[in-house]
This record gives C-alpha cells, sequence and structure tokens, in this order.
C-alpha cells in the first residue's frame, strides 16, 4: 500500500471589477458588462487556487512564482498559472487530492457557468471532476463585493506528498 501524506493549504484573493475587461473566472470567459483589474486576466478562483497548492506545499505564494513586475505575465491567462502549481508539486513528487472553492460575486449569476469551470480546473489539475468543488455566494449586497466593485475567492487545497 503506498504511503499517504495528506497536506492542506489555503488560498484567498480578490479583484476589482472594472469596465473595459473581460471576465475569466476558474479558466473560462463569462459573458459580463466588467471584467477583473490586473496584470494577467485576473482571475481570482485560480489565483486562490495556486496559493492554496503552494501552501499546501510550504512554498510561497503566487506573487513569489509568478510575480506582476514580471512581463511575461501580462495578460497571462492564469490556467497557466495553475498548469506550472501543478507541475511543481509533481516535481516533488506529489498529486492533488481535492480541491475546495467559494466564489464571493454580487454579480454575474455563475451557476450556468459552474460545470465548464469544474471540468476546465479538474483537467488542469489533474483529478477527477468530482474532487473539484466551485460554490458561489453573493456578499447580500453588503460592503464591496455587495456593491459590485469587486469578486474574491477563497480555496482549499489538499495534496499528496511524499515527506
Ligand atoms: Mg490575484
Amino acid at each position: 500500500m503506498l504511503a499517504v501524506m495528506i497536506h492542506v493549504g489555503i488560498g484567498y484573493d480578490v479583484h476589482r471589477l472594472v469596465e473595459g475587461r473581460k471576465l475569466f473566472l476558474g479558466g473560462v470567459e463569462i459573458p459580463h458588462s466588467k471584467g477583473l483589474e490586473g496584470h494577467s486576466d485576473a482571475d481570482v478562483l485560480i489565483h486562490a487556487l495556486c496559493d492554496a497548492l503552494f501552501g499546501a506545499m510550504g512554498m510561497g505564494d503566487i506573487g513569489t512564482f509568478f510575480p506582476n513586475t514580471d512581463a511575461r505575465w501580462t495578460n497571462a491567462s492564469s490556467i497557466t498559472f495553475l498548469h506550472e502549481a501543478v507541475r511543481i508539486l509533481q516535481l516533488h513528487s506529489g498529486r492533488v487530492v481535492n480541491v475546495d472553492t467559494t466564489l464571493i460575486a454580487q454579480e454575474p449569476k455563475l451557476t450556468p457557468h459552474m460545470r465548464t469551470m469544474k471540468h476546465k480546473l479538474s483537467e488542469a489539475l489533474e483529478i477527477h471532476p468530482e474532487r473539484v468543488a466551485i460554490k458561489a455566494t453573493t456578499n447580500e449586497g453588503l460592503g464591496f463585493i455587495g456593491r459590485g466593485e469587486g469578486i474574491a475567492a477563497m480555496a482549499v487545497a489538499s495534496v499528496d506528498l511524499p515527506r
């Protein structure tokens, strides 16, 4: 039987919603009048997920690996970051066990896009879609998220590492 050592990591991210940008969440372009502002495509869900993976590996955070001062990442698709995080995990002989995430957005409605996001993320994480959870909640109209000024995401990742 294989030895299993489970490590857990947490991630959080927030980006501002602005006009003139496309909205990317979970690696999927979502039709909306605004998009998230950032150096890359500002996919807040993937950023939180990368931080959870790096956290589980006991490494830095997404900014350590993909600094926003690096022109290579200007308007980069964040799915690249996720692929890279998984590659680093595999270099350490690890694998993802499961991830659980929550998007906090007042708008747009995210339910119609959940399935596509789930499949996109499971592909990048190299795990079954049933091991990828994406939940969405509004902020009940409260605060900056409630006013539609930004979108936040939280993520937890569990990985199996042989150390
Ligand atoms: Mg970010």
